[in-house]
């Protein structure tokens, strides 16, 4: 049997500043590849039109060089399997879709909501998406409205041992339902789009925040109705303020660019987010991202959330 070359990928949304968050998963992602001697790939997931702006797409580039990763094909590089800004992309979605069995659906988020909590009678929590109740599986129940597509999910239970998280299983028909495709103005859904993205761009290997982890079964069920392959997955686990709740602005974590343009350098940066993911010891004040791929070990990558040492980056 040959073993096939490894593609990495970092598929970040232009929608605001990297986080450190943000630059610990892409250098994780990194890693994994160059160690494996493969390739990388860098993706804009600016499928959102009102939030994705340009001016972050270049800054968050510019944050992921300063720190010392590169890639083989991209947005600013280019490459065979291009272009690599979703946006571009359409074409590739629209003809994934009409291979797929979708319907028109109606609903509102507040009526499919509210449907929920009438079959509940619980609110459900905030935020959660409720499961798809099936209402226009048959017709659109508003035939006067604009239309999201729904992809009639198969039934049964997907399952996938994940690199970090071990085996993991949903049932995508029971617990999120036939979900969208296609939203009803026209925007790609982010679970279409990462499939055939991924599959285009040859991606073997995904490493990508814990928060994507109930997103992989829905998105192994796509691949398998398209007959594209399943990658290997690896969801990194969150890094935490001293509170326990994800690290952000309010635990006064600057993002990447405020670390950039108050001078820190960058092989401090890439040593506090590699030993937050355990991937080194108090010892290393600095690293380059280079001088991390010969020992990287996928096994040792942190597999609860960590807290980051904030002040040895503070200037
Ligand atoms: N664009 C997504 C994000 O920034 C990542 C998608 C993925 O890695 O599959 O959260
Ligand atoms: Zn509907």
């Amino acid at each position: 049997e040959t073993l096939k070359p490894v593609v990495g990928r970092y598929a970040p949304s232009p929608t605001g500043r990297l986080h450190l968050g943000n630059a610990r998963t892409g250098l994780l992602a990194w890693l994994s590849a160059r160690a494996a001697g493969g390739r990388f790939v860098m993706r804009v997931e600016d499928l959102d039109p009102q939030r994705s702006k340009r001016a972050h797409e270049q800054r968050q580039l510019d944050d992921l060089r300063w720190l010392g990763l590169d890639w083989d094909e991209g947005p600013d590089v280019g490459g065979p399997h291009g272009p690599y800004r979703q946006s571009e992309r359409g074409e590739h979605y629209e003809e994934a879709l009409a291979r797929l069995d979708t319907f028109a659906c109606t609903c509102t988020r507040r009526e499919l909501r509210e449907a929920r909590e009438a079959h509940d009678a619980v609110s459900a929590p905030h935020g959660a998406e409720p499961v798809y109740p099936g209402t226009c599986r048959d017709g659109p129940t508003h035939p006067e409205r604009p239309a999201a597509r729904r992809w009639r999910v198969p039934a049964g239970e997907v399952w996938f041992d994940d690199r970090i998280a071990g085996r993991r299983r949903q049932n995508v028909a029971r617990e999120v339902g036939d979900f969208v495709l296609r939203r009803a103005d026209r925007a790609w859904a982010y679970q279409l789009a990462v499939v055939v993205d991924d599959a285009a761009m040859g991606v073997t290997e995904i490493v990508r925040g814990a928060d994507l982890l109930d997103s992989s079964p829905r998105q192994i069920l796509l691949q398998r109705s398209l007959g594209l392959p399943t990658p290997t997955y690896a969801h990194v686990p969150l890094i935490v303020g001293p509170d326990g709740g994800k690290l952000n602005k309010r635990h006064g974590a600057p993002d990447l660019s405020a670390l950039r343009e108050a001078g820190v350098d960058p092989r401090r940066v890439v040593a506090a987010l590699a030993r937050s993911a355990g991937l080194l010891g108090d010892e290393d004040a600095w690293v380059h991202p280079r001088e991390l791929i010969r020992a990287f070990d996928p096994a040792r990558i942190a597999r609860e959330p960590s807290t980051l040492e904030l002040d040895t980056l503070i200037p």
